[in-house]
């Protein structure tokens, strides 16, 4: 199967670059190039040869000795091997989930600082709680 640039970008993206399997960081351009660095292939996470389709919800980027690896293993225990339980988010939930992060720390830090200091205490928590929060990496949940 051939996919268009089109198809290899939207895919790429879905997993923000990054192998859905081990987390590790590909190289779009040595897209079908093993032995570079950060060469991937396209993954199906549901195997062809368990009925899986082509149709892009079923297209993972995959770094090529994950998807040998793999086989017709599920993603779920292929991730498993890799202590990982979800493919890495796509650039844009990433953003999502992290500004949520951000919002529920945020609150808990203002309630902890009004309970600790009053108002001036519920602004510091506040924004030492969103930042915090912003930081921790949504794909580390
Ligand atoms: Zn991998």
């Amino acid at each position: 199967m051939q996919y268009t640039d089109a198809q290899l970008n939207q895919i790429y993206d879905r997993t923000s670059g990054k192998c859905h399997i081990c987390g590790k960081k590909l190289s779009f351009s040595n897209y079908g190039l093993s032995g570079r660095k950060g060469a991937w292939h396209v993954e199906h996470s549901n195997p062809k040869a368990k009925g899986g389709t082509y149709h892009l919800n079923n297209l993972f980027a995959a770094c090529v000795s994950c998807n040998q690896e793999k086989g017709i293993y599920t993603s779920k225990t292929a991730r498993s091997w890799h202590n990982r339980k979800r493919a890495p988010l796509s650039r844009k939930k990433r953003k999502k989930a992290k500004t949520e992060n951000a919002i529920i720390a945020g609150g808990i830090g203002a309630i902890i600082g009004g309970v600790v200091a009053g108002p001036p205490g519920a602004i510091i928590g506040g924004g030492i709680g969103a930042k915090l929060g912003h930081n921790v990496d949504p794909d580390e949940k």
